[in-house]
């Protein structure tokens, strides 16, 4: 075995259904007395619902959570929680409302309660971004990791179908990563084979019944090993790719992921075998590529960029971007075949 280094966050984690009854203890065990609530508009209901569960404890509801986390809102967020003198933060929703408490904790060091409602797994990691003057700006601050996640599947079970295939290759692209990342480790690899396992089982049995119980639980399992993963190890040219796309040329996060990643895998194989035998073996398919590829088209995921707002004319630019900076990868970047790769994914071929 070589040599590794494995760091375990210090979050605590409550898993299981109804968890969410335990939300006024766990502010307690804080030794915080007044949570402000954050959701996106979409999620006021869900946050009420925490604010009615809190009772005295909730010292207000802040519902402008949005996708990247704009400067400004940052701003309104950590003033509303000061002029409610908050000294704890519920974010109730998926990475762009935990995003928002990470951002509110960046400067004032609040702790943060997490309650993840999608697959994205960003309540696992030390990772921030927000956005300024159009440009997202991402770091690492040990204080943004949310200090404790309750992880309640009924809470998921309003996620469209639609964005929880989305969501769930979203998390499943965190774990593929992993598994060739120049960081990995074992303890690593067992979350990421574990945590593609169960979204590989939940994502088709979702889409059969969105309201199947057992299916939502393994998804949100999956999705919290692989953010675990995301936590843990560097990530490489999905990740990077998805970055770009999502920032320069504003295209959804967890569609974009799911487009591009059978690309990446295809493009990495020759370079990462065994990394691809297990995606492919988690995922019950032949290849590691085909079967992501699979998994989103058979459960009616979009697999083209131009099917969800890329146009054919940036894909020059967004190679430039994705090639501007060099980073760890098991297949050296190569300019013909990264924009053969956008030019695939953009078109959504299945990779051969
Ligand atoms: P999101 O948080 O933007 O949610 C998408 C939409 O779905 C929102 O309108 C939300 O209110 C709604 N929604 C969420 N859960 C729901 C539910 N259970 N029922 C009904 N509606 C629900 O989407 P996301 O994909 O979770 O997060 C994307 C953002 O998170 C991006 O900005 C991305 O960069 C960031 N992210 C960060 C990290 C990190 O480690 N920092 C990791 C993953 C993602």
């Amino acid at each position: 075995m070589n040599p590794f280094t494995y760091i375990a966050r210090p979050a605590r984690v409550l898993f299981g259904a109804g968890t969410l009854q335990q939300l006024p203890a766990e502010v307690d065990r804080l030794g915080a007395r007044k949570a402000i609530v954050l959701s996106t508009p979409e999620q006021r209901a869900s946050a009420q619902q925490v604010a009615d569960l809190l009772g005295t404890r909730a010292a207000g509801i802040f519902d402008r959570a949005v996708m990247h986390v704009p400067i400004e809102t940052a701003r309104e967020a950590r003033a509303f929680a000061a002029s409610h003198g908050a000294d704890c933060a519920v974010a109730i929703g998926g990475g762009s409302t935990v995003g928002l408490g990470k951002a509110i904790a960046l400067e004032s060091a609040l702790p943060v309660i997490a309650i993840p409602t999608t697959y994205a797994g960003s309540e696992m990691t030390t990772i921030y971004g927000i956005t300024e003057g159009g440009m997202k700006k991402t770091g690492r601050a040990d204080q943004v990791l949310p200090r404790t996640v309750l992880y309640d599947p009924e809470l998921s079970a309003g996620l469209p179908v639609g964005l929880s295939i989305t969501s769930g290759i979203n998390a499943i692209a965190h774990a593929a990563e992993g598994l060739y990342s120049v960081t990995t480790n074992p303890i690593i690899e067992i979350m990421a084979q574990q945590g593609m396992e169960a979204l590989g089982r939940a994502l088709p049995r979702i889409k059969a019944n969105a309201r199947d119980m057992e299916a939502r639980s393994d998804a949100l399992y999956g999705a919290w090993l692989c953010g675990t993963v995301l936590a843990s190890v560097d990530m490489a040219l999905h990740h990077k790719l998805c970055h770009t796309l999502g920032g320069s040329f504003n295209l959804p996060h967890a569609e974009t992921h799911t487009i591009v990643l059978p690309h990446a895998l295809a493009y990495n194989a020759a370079a990462a075998p065994e990394a691809m035998r297990k995606i492919a073996q988690a995922l019950q398919g032949s290849s590691a590529a085909q079967a992501v590829y699979d998994l989103a088209h058979d459960n009616g995921a979009p697999v083209a960029l131009k099917d969800i707002g890329m146009r054919e004319t940036d894909l020059d630019q967004a190679c430039d971007i994705a090639l501007s900076n060099q980073y760890p990868n098991p297949r050296p970047l190569e300019r013909a075949a990264i924009r053969q790769l956008l030019q695939d994914a953009w078109e959504g071929r299945r990779p051969g």
